[in-house]
């Protein structure tokens, strides 16, 4: 996930993300695991390390994504594809219902679940980080 990519590089796409995890995004503040920097089109499927393929993604995030690109809208059972933090708008396809997260269409409503995005976990996380006043993201 994270091998072959240069310093700077990383460095610029942690920037660019503000230090949160692109499709949940959970802040790295406070998180002691490091997040990684996710293909957003997998290696395996021809994507490139650079800047417009890459984003910042927390571990479980990153990991539950993997080398998908398409997943069920639980609506319709249909397979479509992934939130793509690099050619989407998270707003058009999420919106937060306190600590929810709600996918507002088919690709957000897939990424939800495949990412598991509403875990018990998470949630409490985001309860903490709401605490702290770092939830939601702005
Ligand atoms: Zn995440």
């Amino acid at each position: 996930m994270t091998r072959d990519i240069p310093a700077h590089l990383r460095r610029a796409v942690i920037k660019r993300a503000k230090d949160r995890c692109e499709y949940c995004g959970l802040s790295q503040d406070g998180q002691e695991a490091t997040f990684h920097i996710d293909h957003v089109i997998p290696r395996a499927g021809g994507g490139q390390s650079s800047a417009g393929n890459l984003a910042l993604a927390c571990v479980s995030c990153s990991l539950r994504k993997a080398a998908r690109r398409t997943a069920a809208d639980p609506q319709t059972g249909e397979n479509v594809p992934l939130f793509d933090p690099r050619q989407d708008a998270w707003t058009q396809h999420f919106r937060w219902e306190g600590v929810q997260l709600v996918g507002l269409t088919a690709s957000g409503r897939a990424t939800v679940v495949a990412l598991a995005m509403n875990r018990p976990l998470i949630l409490a996380i985001r309860n903490e980080e709401a605490a702290l006043g770092r939830h939601p993201p702005r």
